[in-house]
């Protein structure tokens, strides 16, 4: 058995982040990180960007391992919570107790009842590995999904010269966080780029045949490529936290200092749902900057600090030669204004309810988050032609 003052569970950007966070408090204290993962922590967002543009692979570790008394017990998982005994258990049966604990267990690919072991899920190194390896001697890609990481590794395969055929069930590109016009017109921009893209269409199985896959279509089409990866969403994992009764709705339910319903044990990142002031609402966010300032503060506040998490967290993305940055919440079935200084090239849209900005997509345009932040955050109703100046371009 051992025996730790602070335990994670988790070998993502938050558990890195925390591990950090104790430490800004607590110089000494034991930390012990169990993760299913057989390396330490690494960012993931190079995975489906700039690993594909010549960044190298070096450059996205963490090194959580060098910080002082950290502990990685890596390809392992826990399974079992004792949160009235403070102690956790792992798929070999190995115990650990500890004081403080932290759920940082980020969430799975969502996958399709077909094509098991043929479909590469993409999430870890290993997948970017195995992706990497396949564009050495393979031309023809599907790409399933058409959000984020969809539309990074179609833009990713097709940079590096493949054949690349998009399907989803969407009518464009991002039609869940862009406007409709902006969605066509990324649509156009992978089109433009050779980027075969079949919108409105969903994949119904996915058969290997001798060297090819083939890809059974809605609408009684077939795709025939080399290798298919898929992009279509995370479940949160929290089997963990709800076997142990912990409260779990949409995520690992939080308080404003990140803990759970059980004693001692806190949650941060993708997993958790957390209430946030500037929306008035309850939240789960699957973004780097989340998984960054959360995990520190659940890491500082397992340390004592006792501060809220009242932080709205960012996101980015890269789409070939465009990219942006963007704050709250980014749903096109809000009102959505767009201000354009280069029509779909570099612009601003805003999310409004009953006036209010929810949500703010900065296309191409840089060092404005702070501002979209304190739009969103300050409440104010907008009147028709009021967002003009906003945010200034
Ligand atoms: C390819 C890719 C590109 C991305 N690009 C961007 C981007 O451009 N911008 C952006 O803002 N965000 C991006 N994201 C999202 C961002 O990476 C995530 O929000 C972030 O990784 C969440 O970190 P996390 O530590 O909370 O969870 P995760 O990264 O999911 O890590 C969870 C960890 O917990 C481990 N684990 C789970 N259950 C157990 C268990 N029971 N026992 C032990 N270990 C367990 C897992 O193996 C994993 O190591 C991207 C994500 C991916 C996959």
């Amino acid at each position: 058995m051992q025996h730790y003052k602070y335990l994670i569970v988790g070998g993502g950007m938050t558990a890195d982040s925390a591990v950090r966070g104790i430490r800004e408090l607590d110089r000494t204290g034991s930390i012990g990180l169990i993760s299913t993962e057989t390396v330490g922590p690494y960012d993931r967002p190079p995975l489906s960007k700039a690993l594909w543009k010549g960044k190298a692979l070096e450059s996205i570790w963490r090194k959580t391992a060098d910080v002082t008394g950290v502990e990685l017990h890596l390809g392992k998982t826990a399974t079992r919570l004792d949160a009235a005994q403070r102690r956790l258990i792992d798929a070999e049966g190995t115990e650990f107790m500890y004081e403080r604990l932290l759920l940082a267990t980020g969430g799975s690919p969502r996958r399709l009842p077909f094509g098991e072991g043929s479909i590469i899920y993409f999430r870890t190194v290993e997948d970017y590995q195995r992706l990497r390896a396949l564009t050495q001697e393979r031309e023809r890609f599907a790409v399933i999904g058409g959000g984020f990481i969809g539309s990074e590794i179609a833009a990713a395969l097709a940079m590096n010269g493949k054949h690349v055929v998009m399907i989803f069930p969407e009518p464009g590109i991002g039609a869940l966080a862009y406007p409709a016009d902006l969605s066509r017109a990324v649509t156009q921009l992978y089109r433009d780029k050779g980027v075969e893209i079949l919108t409105g269409t969903s994949v119904e199985g996915v058969e290997r045949r001798q060297n090819d896959l083939s890809l059974h279509l809605s609408g009684g089409h077939t795709v025939s490529v080399d290798a298919v990866v898929a992009g279509i969403g995370i479940v949160p994992n929290t089997d963990l936290a709800r076997d142990a009764n912990l409260e779990v709705s949409g995520g690992i339910v939080v308080d404003k200092s990140l803990q759970t319903t059980a004693p001692n044990v806190y949650a941060a990142g993708d997993v958790a749902r957390f209430f946030n002031p500037a929306l008035n609402e309850r939240i789960r966010v699957e973004h780097e900057d989340n998984a960054n300032t959360m995990g520190r503060q659940a890491g500082r506040n397992m340390a004592g600090a006792g501060e809220s998490y009242t932080h709205l967290p960012s996101f980015y993305s890269d789409l070939f030669e465009l990219g942006y940055e963007a704050v709250g919440e980014l749903n096109p079935r809000l009102q959505t204004v767009s201000k354009w200084k280069e029509p779909y090239r570099e612009g601003i849209v805003y999310y409004l309810r009953e006036g209010k900005v929810r949500g703010v997509l900065l296309w191409n345009v840089w060092e404005k988050v702070e501002t979209a932040r304190a739009l969103i955050g300050g409440g104010r109703t907008f009147a028709n032609g009021e967002l003009d100046s906003a945010i200034a371009m």
